[in-house]
């Protein structure tokens, strides 16, 4: 499909959120991503395309995409992605994708984001809200530190249970300190028999904190993950 890009948002020194408006009503499920492509002369390795979460509701108005960019603009993609103006076509394929909520709204629900892997849980967390709908999750927001903390508004009007654990917090921070641990997240999400634990986030962090969660005692079938790749660093 064809999107015409309308602005960007920073919403933090190193993260920005970009808005697309498309052509003709998209419809899709808060949690799922498209591929987005900018082709652009002298592309890196990594190359001209790329996938991203929709951080936008199903009930917004625009498409979004929220990333991160590494200290030296990163690769040529993302360089690209900073240069767009206002009213520049570019094509997205999907949406797709099945981390997604379930269909059971009673289902209890524990959410792990890792730093940029907060994406889908804003998607979701509007949705809900817009939804006016209920369901039952405690969230565990992992950060490197404070000030690359984002979407705080959503978060604070989801009224859910949500857990910052800032990595590299400054001496003020009064919160979680550290990573996210598996332990942490039995600890406070305590996910019961029928609880389903969704963890989003660069792939150094899926992976190794999947692993931790099923030699605690989780069953497999009760983990959904969406892996971010690229990313070197879990958050
Ligand atoms: C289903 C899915 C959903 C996703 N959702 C999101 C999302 O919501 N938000 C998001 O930001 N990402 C998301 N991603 C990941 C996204 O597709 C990119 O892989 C990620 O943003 C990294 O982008 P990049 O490769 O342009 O690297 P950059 O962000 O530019 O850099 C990442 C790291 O790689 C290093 N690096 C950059 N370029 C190179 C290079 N050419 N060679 C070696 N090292 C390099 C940088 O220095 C940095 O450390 C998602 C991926 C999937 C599969």
């Amino acid at each position: 499909m064809q999107v015409v890009f309308d602005h960007v948002s920073d919403e933090a020194k190193n993260i920005a959120t970009f808005y697309f408006k498309p052509e003709t009503p998209v419809k899709y499920t808060a949690g799922q991503y498209i591929e987005l492509a900018l082709p652009h002369a002298d592309a890196d390795k990594r190359g001209q395309k790329r996938w991203f979460t929709l951080s936008s509701s199903p009930t917004d108005p625009l498409l979004s995409i929220t990333t991160k960019f590494a200290a030296d603009g990163g690769s040529t993609f993302k360089k690209t992605l900073r240069q767009l103006q206002p009213g520049n076509k570019v094509s997205m394929l999907g949406p797709m994708g099945d981390f997604v909520l379930p269909k059971l709204v009673q289902t209890p629900l524990v959410f792990v984001a890792g730093g940029i892997g907060i994406t889908p849980f804003h998607s979701m967390l509007s949705w809900l809200a817009a939804s006016n709908e209920d369901r039952p999750i405690t969230m565990l927001y992992g950060v490197s530190s404070e000030d690359e903390i984002i979407f705080q508004e959503t978060l604070d009007k989801a009224h859910q249970h949500v857990t910052i654990v800032v990595a590299n917090p400054s001496p003020a921070w009064g919160g979680e300190r550290g990573r996210i641990t598996a332990e942490l997240i039995m600890g406070i999400g305590q996910p019961s028999e029928d609880s389903l634990v969704y963890v989003s986030g660069p792939e150094p962090m899926t992976e190794s904190l999947s692993k931790d969660l099923v030699r605690s005692g989780l069953n497999k079938q009760q983990l959904v993950v969406d892996a971010f790749p690229n990313y070197t660093i879990a958050y």
